[in-house]
């Protein structure tokens, strides 16, 4: 059933896209924001069926694909449009993990693992033993203008587990590419720094910009530690007048069940990290009493130097943490949906991603049946057993052999995931990344000319 229907036409630089408006009204697109697809696909419709996988568990049926969008999902094979091309898959369709907050800049950079918990964020990006692994290797990709081969590959390691979308990369944009980036042009900024250096006039913006909806969701580390210096920033956010719909709190550690409560009442949000919590601080963040607040909670696994290698990883973490220490009240399911449904909403973009339904961003994966349960199935699911992820429609990882059924056979590189043989597509569109025409291969090359030991893509296993 070979086919190749993006083959030829999705790195055709020379084939200018139609406008996104002819595209909504000629050919029956949804309507959506701008970057929904990020770049118009030339091809005929395609229809994949699999086990659809929604919040509901899981259904069979084809999803019907046209220029980046879904079209339709469940229909029966008599509805798919006559020149569509069709994909058979035995296993499930899952939405493709939204990760909303992540570092993959720093991704390249071999896991450091500290010998000593911390009280504190300020603590750990003082320690020399921190500052020697991890910052100096940093300074390294920088002084070499790396950063970007260091970004993409930071993108690989996301992707090959299942992440279509990232928050976190504030690299330049024309380095952006591989996965969606969620960053002001998906109206999210963030900052990193300590709540308590953001300037008055900062804060306006940021007020403002809520306001007006020129931004949807401002990120920001929040009571990332267990002593009082973590557990005040909450107050500061509250003085600064930030308690407020659209921001989203990253980590949380401090917080209090009240705290959750009145971050619920506001329209706050909150991401989950816990593995790199569990290394930095022995502790992680109440979600059982988030969750029972009511509160919208996403994972993210912060990035691979002190979390883990990708989404799927994280929800190993947090199913063993859920399981060992919470009596298993944060569900698989509840899982799935902070990877996916919930991360989409913390995100603030939950009209078009996060699930696979009609008018949504064609961003999906395949995977194994591994459980009859498919928010278990998840769970057991590794970055090897991944049989291919599409971010806009245009498979970018997966089986050999399958991904080239959809693609320009030279635009992958092989690539070596858990000892299984995959493939990966790195060279993006022009269009989206001027910068970032390099294979893998290349990625991998400048990198190593840079610093002396660039991590696996898989370190977690
Ligand atoms: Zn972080």
């Amino acid at each position: 059933m070979c086919f190749s229907l993006l083959r030829d036409l999705e790195f055709d630089h020379m084939r200018r896209p139609t406008s996104l408006v002819l595209c909504f009204f000629l050919s029956g697109c949804a309507t959506g924001p701008q970057w929904l697809p990020r770049v118009q696909h030339e091809q005929p419709p395609y229809a994949i069926y699999g086990s659809v996988v929604s919040d509901n568990g899981a259904k069979d049926g084809w999803v019907v694909v046209h220029r980046g969008v879904i079209v339709s999902v469940g229909s029966s094979e008599s509805t798919i449009p006559k020149h569509a091309r069709k994909y058979k898959y035995s296993g499930y369709i899952f939405p493709g993990l939204i990760d909303t907050h992540n570092h993959p800049q720093y991704n390249a950079i071999p896991r450091w693992r500290a010998a000593k918990k911390y009280k504190n964020r300020y603590e750990w990006i003082v320690d020399p033993i921190y500052r020697q692994n991890v910052e100096a290797v940093f300074a390294k990709l920088k002084e070499h203008h790396v950063e970007y081969a260091a970004l993409k590959y930071g993108e690989v390691r996301a992707l090959i587990g299942g992440t279509t979308s990232i928050q976190g990369t504030y690299a330049p944009p024309e380095s952006n590419g591989l996965v969606r980036n969620i960053s002001p042009t998906y109206e999210a900024d963030a900052y990193t720094l300590d709540v308590r250096g953001l300037s008055d006039e900062k804060v306006q913006k940021i007020r403002s910009d809520l306001t007006t909806g020129q931004l949807k969701r401002y990120f920001l580390h929040v009571a990332e530690g267990v002593d009082t210096k973590s557990s005040e920033e909450f107050n500061v956010l509250q003085s600064k007048g930030l308690l407020r719909s659209g921001i989203v709190l990253i980590h949380g550690i401090a917080l209090t069940r009240e705290q959750f409560r009145l971050m619920r009442r506001v329209g706050a949000y909150l991401v989950w990290s816990p593995q790199s919590n569990l290394s930095l601080y022995g502790k992680t963040t109440d979600v059982v009493a988030a969750k029972e607040e009511g509160l919208t909670i996403s994972l993210a696994p912060d990035w691979t130097i002190t979390g883990t290698d990708n989404m799927l990883e994280e929800l190993k973490v947090a199913e063993k943490y859920s399981k060992e220490r919470l009596h298993s009240k944060v569900t698989a399911r509840d899982l799935f949906r902070m990877a996916t449904i919930n991360a989409a909403k913390v995100a603030g973009l939950d009209q078009f991603l996060g699930r696979v339904a009609p008018r949504f961003g064609a961003d999906f994966f395949l995977a194994p049946r591994l459980d009859p349960d498919p928010f278990k199935s998840l769970l057991k699911t590794n970055s090897r057993d991944v049989h291919m992820v599409f971010v806009d429609g245009v498979p970018l990882y997966g089986d050999e052999g399958e991904v080239e059924k959809f693609v320009d056979s030279n635009s992958i590189d092989r690539i070596n995931v858990q000892g299984r043989q995959k493939v990966v597509v790195t060279v993006a569109d022009p269009r989206l990344a001027p910068r970032s025409q390099e294979h893998f291969r290349d990625i991998v090359q400048l990198l190593q000319k840079s610093i002396v030991m660039v991590a696996p893509l898989s370190e977690d296993q």
